[in-house]
């Protein structure tokens, strides 16, 4: 620091010039070299003389030279040559004020301690881009106090009442110490994105009244080796500071994935380690409980799951149907909505759907209606919001040429056909040909039952269901004009099928499993097998996925009239419900919607004919 505040000094005064002592300087003064177009600055007592001198060989170079006040006075009364040049030249400042002097070579000081200042302050509060020399010290975790209640939580109601008991623990620990129960230190909650794993974790602390940390696993990803672990240490010996408290450490997978040895792996690797000493490193009546939330538990380090760490896993899955219709309720409260909306149709018709996505239906909806300024959300919102969180807002915009519409409508309604007449399929709910993302049209199906199995007959059943467009327009418009519109089908028909030869053994090629769950959820379509085994069970998914199309083009095949009539009526209403495909299947005409639709447009092509109506419509 001194060095570069010496030299911003000396910068400023004598600028990038020569600096000359006063014998040389006296020396080429006496030879006649230097210019009088030098000047002087004078600064409190000291006198600053710059200018240029001229070289033996010829050359010019730039000087400066510092006298104090004796040694100028000394060479002006004895020197005629320095006394004369001195008269000569220009003076360009004179300045005697100490406070103005010492302001002004103090200047450049200031600024470089301000810029100190602020670089190491935005260094320590690091965090993701933080300072510019990155993280020097870690950041220290978050304490939230949390007002999230177990009311706050819909469902999932065996896992609450498991963590009830942590709460108790929490506010009497003592209790628990006394009768020498060892209360689980870490609590693992695994389950699918959105299933309320963060929001559980809240409502433990809330209910407990107890400071809550939170830190995201990726948090503890840096870039700089050894900083993952400086933040576990932190975080930890602040949690046993606050105890009683719960430290929540969300997506543990980012930091507790198995390790391995490979590259760059080794700063997870020191987290991961340091976290396991930590958690060791309390007893576990110490206050601090350490709750995790992961949707990956296959991957976690199986050191991060033996007793004494995370003793116990809460497995979180997707909502049922009751749960659903708990959840909406819930996030209804505080919402205006349409008493006549009935719950129970809206969870039948969202099975899938993450506690997440639930409440974000809600939220759209909420959305529409204060787009079109009413007052109330209403069942047709509920819809629309259903459909955007499924495939993003329609396109009404994009328009779809009437033999586009002719397509979809037939491969929408093949889809509506197999799950009306193949006894194991999933029940239609709704079946549209607006465009919505990627898809031209989509069906909803949802499973007629919410059993946890599916068997086989399911399986071919919903395989049949997939590839019930495809045979639709097969059979519609020939072999040949089938068309793209089933790429998306097929991928899932053919995941389905190779599940079945790989993963449940329900093939010719036995009961050997192919594919490990980790391989599987890794994307992987190819497990640890032989080529002659992977080309057999290529072989046999698409024996699968043959069989089931022939099934699918036998239903079409006895029940064309049918067909028929849900695609008619596609085109024209769009949008079908459940109880219209029911209409048409059990009396075999079109329901009174579409007729209605279909009169008023005959109608008025009618009126257009005629002339009543005036059209102006571009060639
Ligand atoms: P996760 O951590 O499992 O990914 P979150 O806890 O972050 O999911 O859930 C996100 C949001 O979804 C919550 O804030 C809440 O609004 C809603 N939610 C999810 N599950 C439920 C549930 N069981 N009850 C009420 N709301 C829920
Ligand atoms: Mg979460
Ligand atoms: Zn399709």
């Amino acid at each position: 620091m001194l060095i570069v505040i010496g030299i911003v000094i000396w910068q400023f005064i004598v600028g990038t010039s020569e600096v000359l002592s006063i014998e040389e300087f006296i020396n080429h003064l006496n030879n006649d070299k230097v210019s009088t177009s030098s000047t002087q600055k004078i600064y409190n007592g000291l006198h600053i003389i710059a200018g240029s001198y001229t070289t033996g060989d010829g050359v010019t170079r730039k000087f400066t030279v510092v006298f104090d006040n004796t040694q100028y006075q000394h060479y002006f009364d004895n020197l005629e040559s320095f006394k004369h040049f001195m008269s000569n030249i220009r003076t360009l400042s004179q300045m005697n004020s100490t406070f103005v002097t010492l302001i002004m070579n103090l200047l450049p000081i200031f600024v470089l301690l301000a810029f100190y200042v602020w670089m190491f302050s935005s260094m320590s509060k690091g965090g993701m881009g933080g300072g510019m020399f990155g993280p020097g010290k870690s950041t220290r975790p978050r304490e939230i106090k949390s007002d999230v209640k177990f009311t706050d939580v819909a469902g999932i109601n065996e896992e609450k009442t498991e963590l009830v008991e942590l709460v108790d623990y929490l506010k009497n620990p003592n209790k628990y110490a006394q009768m020498g129960a060892r209360v689980p230190k870490g609590v693992l909650m695994e389950g699918p994105p959105g299933t309320g794993k963060t929001l559980l974790a809240k409502a433990v602390a809330g209910e407990a009244g107890v400071a809550f940390f939170s830190m995201a696993g990726s948090e503890f990803e840096e870039m700089f080796v050894g900083l993952g672990a400086s933040r576990v240490r932190d975080l930890f010996s602040d949690a046993k500071k606050a105890a009683p408290c719960i430290i929540f450490i969300d997506e543990i997978d980012a930091v507790g994935r198995k390790r391995s040895g490979g590259m760059g792996a080794s700063t997870n690797e020191q987290t991961l380690n340091q976290l396991l000493v930590e958690m060791d490193g309390f007893g576990s009546n110490s206050g601090v409980i350490v709750m995790a939330a992961t949707n990956r538990v296959d991957v976690l380090d199986n050191a991060l799951l033996r007793p004494g760490r995370f003793d116990r896993t809460i497995q979180i899955s997707l909502p049922d149907i009751r749960e659903r219709e708990d959840i909406l309720k819930l996030h209804a409260r505080n919402k205006a909505v349409s008493p006549e909306i009935d719950w129970k149709r809206i969870a039948e018709r969202t099975p899938g759907f993450s506690g997440a996505q639930l409440e974000n239906v809600l939220n759209e909806a909420a959305i529409l209606v204060v787009r079109d300024k009413r007052k109330m959300i209403t069942i047709t919102d509920i819809d629309e919001a259903i459909d955007r969180v499924v495939g993003g807002p329609a396109k009404k915009s994009r328009a779809m040429t009437l033999q586009d519409k002719q397509i979809v409508s037939y491969h929408e309604a093949g889809h509506a056909l197999m799950g009306l007449k193949l006894e194991s399929a999933s029940k239609v709910q709704k079946v549209t040909i607006i465009p919505r993302g990627n898809a031209g049209g989509y069906t909803i199906m949802t499973p007629k039952d919410e059993s946890n199995f599916s068997s086989k007959e399911d399986l071919f059943a919903s395989i049949a269901g997939y590839l019930g467009g495809r045979a639709a327009e097969e059979i519609m418009f020939g072999k040949n004009k089938i068309t793209t519109g089933a790429h998306d089908d097929l991928d899932k028909a053919t995941n389905i099928a190779r599940r079945m030869v790989t993963q449940f053994g329900m093939s010719s090629l036995g009961l050997t499993k192919y594919l490990t769950m980790q391989e599987e959820s890794y994307g992987q379509t190819k497990g640890v097998y032989s080529d002659q085994v992977a080309s057999k069970i290529d072989a046999e998914i698409n024996t699968i996925l043959e069989q089931c199309y022939v099934t699918a083009i036998e239903t079409i095949n006895k029940h064309k009239d049918v067909l028929e009539l849900i695609a008619e009526s596609l085109r024209i209403l769009e949008t079908i419900t459940a109880e219209q495909i029911d209409y048409i299947d059990k009396h075999n005409k079109l329901p009174k919607e579409v007729i209605e639709e279909k009169n008023r447009r005959v109608v008025e092509t009618k009126k257009k004919e005629s002339g009543e109506i005036l059209e102006f419509e571009p060639d």
